[in-house]
């Protein structure tokens, strides 16, 4: 297998740049590059901007709005957006719900839910986990029960992220509680401004506002709105945790942030000399970086259908790999930033936020990266944890 890169695919990279160089809005790019996750407005703005170009669901089929590209071009496409770095699609519309939707929605599911998401009309948010039901998913209670054409909601979902936003969730919910665990539940669309929905925020540990808890008090959802048939929606969970998984390998990601740690790190000096000169700083870049070009040959290996089950619709259990590897990357850079940083490293906020200048010892690129730091803990654990991605490679490669 050719691991390079076509000319046809180089060229494609670039007119991914030229794009983002005339439509991503500088201050979206400023906002990122501070390591802040972007707003609402901002997220929205630039789905419509891509969706005008007709590239805001790289992996949907040409006749629901995707651009039709090949799986080296839709993976050059994610990297350059996360090296700009600019918003990627909202993964809950395009990676996680839409495809379930494609794979196992009706054709009026299909016409009413699809081009909302795709143009961002429509956030949604996932409501899969509970208390008590986060690894082990299929253990979860969140109650439906069929009222005439209505299903009846009532329960709890926890850590849904970015619920402030959502108009929409899909849910799973438990549907037969005599089943054996993975045969009751079932997989419904279900619409926010529902009467009985309340959300409540948790505020994570560097301060943001980013996961909710999701109450349900008697949720009428039209029995239209289940995906696939009832009792069935563990198919539909499994289905689009696969695709969750893979999308959690961010190389650009982490391309962008080990550039930024090689510029602080020449403009740091430690004992009179710049950072970026001690032999072992110099180490511990040069390993993450090996370990990202090993990571990027596995994606490539992946998409290129090399590994086990590539192409059989089942997920991929490769795509464990990438997420381990890849969430360990991401959270190793944030610490080489943070060792970089020094004693700034604790400082956080917006250097250009009124009173700011109350901060002026400490350089501006040092704002936001002890907040990136403790917010990226979060990544060994949601879309399934890394312990039960290591439970599964166990199981899929080594017959455990
Ligand atoms: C920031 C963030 C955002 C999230 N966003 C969403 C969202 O939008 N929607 C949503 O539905 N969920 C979301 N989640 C939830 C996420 O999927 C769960 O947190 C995750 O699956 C782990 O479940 P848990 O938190 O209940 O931990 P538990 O399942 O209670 O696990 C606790 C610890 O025990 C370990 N463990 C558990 N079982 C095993 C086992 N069998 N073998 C070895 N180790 C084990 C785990 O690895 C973990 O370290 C989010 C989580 C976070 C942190």
């Amino acid at each position: 297998m050719d691991l390079r890169f076509s000319d046809a695919e180089i060229a494609f990279r670039q007119e991914v740049r030229d794009f983002l160089a005339a439509e991503l809005p500088e201050e979206t790019r400023r906002h990122m590059i501070a390591g802040k996750s972007p707003t609402k407005r901002m997220v929205v703005d630039w789905q419509r901007r891509l969706d005008a170009r007709g590239w805001a669901a790289p992996e949907w089929p040409v006749e629901h709005g995707g651009p039709g590209w090949t799986a080296a071009q839709k993976y050059i496409f994610r990297e350059e957006l996360q090296m700009w770095p600019a918003p990627s699609p909202l993964g809950f519309n395009i990676n996680m719900v839409g495809p379930v939707v494609i794979e196992f929605g009706t054709a009026a599911q299909k016409a009413r839910f699809l081009p909302r998401m795709k143009s961002l009309e429509d956030w949604w948010c996932q409501g899969f986990s509970e208390p008590g039901a986060g690894s082990d998913l299929a253990g979860l209670k969140c109650r439906a029960v069929r009222d005439g054409e209505h299903y009846v909601v009532n329960g709890q979902k926890t850590w849904t992220t970015l619920a402030q936003h959502a108009d929409w969730i899909f849910l799973l919910v438990r549907t037969d509680p005599e089943a054996k665990k993975q045969e009751g539940i079932s997989f419904l669309l279900c619409d926010m401004k529902t009467p009985g929905i309340t959300v409540r925020p948790i505020i994570t540990i560097e301060g943001g506002h980013e996961v909710n808890e999701v109450f349900f008090d008697d949720v009428r959802v039209p029995a239209g709105n289940l995906v696939g048939r009832e009792n069935k929606g563990w198919d539909c969970a499994k289905f689009l945790l696969g695709n969750e998984r893979f999308g959690q390998a961010r190389v650009g990601a982490s391309r962008e942030r080990i550039r930024r740690l090689k510029t602080i790190a020449k403009n740091t000096y430690d004992q009179g000399r710049p950072l970026i000169e001690d032999p072992e700083f110099r180490r511990q870049v040069t390993e993450m970086e090996v370990e990202l070009k090993a990571l990027e040959m596995t994606v490539m290996r992946v998409i290129a259908g090399e590994t086990k089950r590539a192409g059989t619709g089942k997920p991929d259990p490769a795509t464990s790999v990438l997420k381990i590897k890849g969430t360990e990357i991401q959270q190793g850079v944030s610490e080489l930033l943070m060792k970089a940083a020094g004693p700034y490293a604790w400082v956080d906020g917006d250097p250009d936020a009124e009173g700011a200048n109350d901060w002026d010892v400490a350089p501006d690129w040092a704002f936001g990266l002890a907040g990136v730091y403790f917010n990226w803990r979060k990544q060994s654990i949601y879309g399934g944890s890394n312990e039960i991605q290591r439970n599964i490679m166990a199981k899929a490669f080594l017959g455990l």
